[in-house]
């Protein structure tokens, strides 16, 4: 690799920059004599020392500031630190610090990344995508701030959100950072704290709404597919009916998924499929309760139903196999008419009726909490399960850690370690008469950037379902029989990269049999898209 750059520039590009790692002939070459310390190190040794500073950090939200100002200056040994320590960096530059940091975004804003398009751009979109240094962009992941996790309207906040995503899609799946482009589409916030406050980034105003946003999101897609055609562009913390409506909008005609409703609903899938291996149930046997019929609940309940029409029953019959609890109690028939369009295939004849008596009467073998409330899995709904099944699947998805349904200690403990349990956000192993039980994280890490690297390497041309079955598929036959003993239903994180390379071959196989990929199918599917993956050794630019 060579560069144009010389001195002081090449140090203040991260995608070059190797800082005291620069090799003599390096130094000499690129006019960097002097601007850095003569003793030259190993990338060992720069990872020894980034380690000593990360640790020394006193919480969580120090260690992500400390990590984004390493990925501004020197993305390379980023990458290899997030990569080695996967499962202590995972929690801080994703959920649940991510968050935390979403809300405090415009007070430890240190240097901008991404492009923000605004209300007031209308007209110009195109423009601004190609003010972006890179002309190749494989992935966009893009947000209007209004559904961060679940910690409501963050306005442009909410660009810590693309960023951290975009960080895993390389770190998981090896996509080149300069791939990578995240967006903040600020048309405003209703966050009247954040209008508030003096330093807030975004624009002061409420969120435009109706005609105007719809042209301003119809404007951005297509700017993209003019600009960056063939990129992916992934929606990511929109409120529901918006996530809804974009994603029936495009994605027939573009490349583009929504992450909060079908990466979610793969990974849950997964976990599903993982928990009937302990079980040894089938997928139609079950009974599937959620609690929450939001983006994330209906998402995952479309594609359970696509899973059990995949293994033989009828759309229907396979519907009828899952029940939803919103927070006007079980969604019923009597209610269509005041119910929105995703939860109806799921309003069957029914009394209407609150959640414990329909644990009670319907005897789901698994619970699914996405409801953003903590503490809607009480003890007595965990015993109730555990009476009604043997093994109760009980996933408490919410994040962060602070919304979680339960916690794994609640679920373990109250169930006497009967339940199969997996959570949106990390929870520490629970020790039980003398058993340790671990906690599978519902991560949609382990799908998005797999489904992301095969779609960019075949030059898929849409997402589809069936790219999420297999993604799902995929993802729990990954699942050792050692970890399933334990009541792990993911594989552990440090095995993301060769997880989300088999899902990118499951995905660009599935994009060639349906005619979707653009690029002509190698002989070897698996070797080919590892090609692809970028790796953290420095180049020599000498
Ligand atoms: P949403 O706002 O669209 O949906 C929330 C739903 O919960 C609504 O249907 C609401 O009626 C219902 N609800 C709220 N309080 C309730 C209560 N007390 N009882 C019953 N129902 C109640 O949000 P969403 O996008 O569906 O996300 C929901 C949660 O799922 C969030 O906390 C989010 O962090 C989590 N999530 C997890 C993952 C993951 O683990 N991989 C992925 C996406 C979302």
């Amino acid at each position: 690799m060579t560069t144009d750059k010389r001195g002081v520039a090449v140090l203040q590009d991260p995608a070059i920059n190797r800082g005291t790692a620069f090799t003599d002939r390096e130094r000499d070459v690129l006019g960097l004599r002097g601007l850095l310390p003569p003793r030259v190190f190993t990338q060992d040794e720069q990872l020894a020392r980034v380690m000593k500073n990360y640790r020394r950090k006193e919480t969580d939200l120090e260690r992500y500031i400390f990590l984004t100002a390493l990925q501004d200056r020197n993305e390379k040994l980023f990458y290899r630190a997030v990569l080695e320590h996967i499962d202590e960096m995972m929690p801080v530059i994703y959920t649940p610090t991510v968050g935390e940091a979403c809300k405090e975004f415009a007070h430890i804003f240190r240097r901008t990344r991404g492009l923000y398009i605004s209300a007031a751009d209308r007209g110009r979109v195109a423009d601004i995508l190609r003010n972006w240094p890179n002309d190749k962009v494989g992935v966009i992941v893009v947000t209007d701030g209004e559904r961060i996790l679940g910690l409501g309207d963050l306005g442009a906040n909410g660009m810590g959100i693309p960023i951290g995503k975009l960080s895993l899609y390389t770190a998981c799946a090896g996509i080149d950072p300069s791939l990578c482009l995240p967006v903040m589409l600020d048309v405003g916030t209703n966050n009247q704290d954040l209008r508030s406050d003096p330093l807030y980034l975004g624009l002061d105003q409420v969120r435009i709404r109706g005609r105007a946003y719809e042209e301003l999101v119809d404007e951005f897609v297509m700017a993209v597919q003019e600009v960056f055609p063939g990129a992916l562009i992934q929606f990511e913390d929109f409120i529901t009916h918006n996530a809804y409506s974009i994603l029936h909008r495009y994605r027939d005609r573009v490349l583009c998924f929504n992450d909060d409703i079908q990466g979610t609903a793969a990974v849950a899938l997964a976990g599903l499929q993982a928990a009937l291996r302990i079980t040894r149930k089938s997928l139609p046997e079950q009974t599937i309760l959620f609690l929450g019929a939001g983006a994330a609940a209906t998402g995952i309940a479309d594609l359970m139903v696509a899973a059990m029409v995949a293994e033989g029953l009828s759309r229907d019959q396979a519907r009828r196999r899952i029940w939803l609890v919103d927070s006007k109690g079980l969604v019923v028939s009597s209610r269509r008419d005041t119910l929105s369009e995703h939860k109806k295939p799921y309003a069957h004849d029914h009394a209407p009726m609150d959640f414990l008596p329909a644990v009670t009467d319907l005897e789901p073998t698994a619970l699914v909490g996405a409801t953003g409330r903590p503490g809607t899995f009480t003890r007595e709904i965990v015993e109730l399960m555990a009476e009604l099944n043997p093994r109760p699947i009980v996933f408490a998805l919410s994040n962060p850690t602070s919304k979680a349904e339960c916690t794994a200690e609640q679920a373990y403990g109250w169930s006497n370690g009967q339940v199969i349990f997996a959570s949106g956000s990390p929870f520490a192993p629970v020790d039980i008469n003398g058993r340790r039980y671990l906690t599978g994280q519902g991560n949609n890490a382990y799908i998005f950037p797999g489904i992301g690297l095969g779609a960019i390497v075949c030059g898929s041309s849409r997402i589809t379902e069936d790219m999420f079955l297999a993604a799902a598929r995929t993802l729990a036959e990954q699942v050792t029989e050692d970890r399933l003993d334990q009541g792990a239903i993911y594989p552990p994180l440090r095995d993301l990269r060769r997880v989300s390379v088999a899902i990118a071959v499951a995905v660009a196989d599935s994009a060639y049999r349906d005619g979707l990929a653009t690029q002509p199918r190698p002989d070897d599917l698996d070797a080919h898209i590892r090609g692809h993956v970028y790796n953290t050794e420095y180049d020599d630019l000498a």
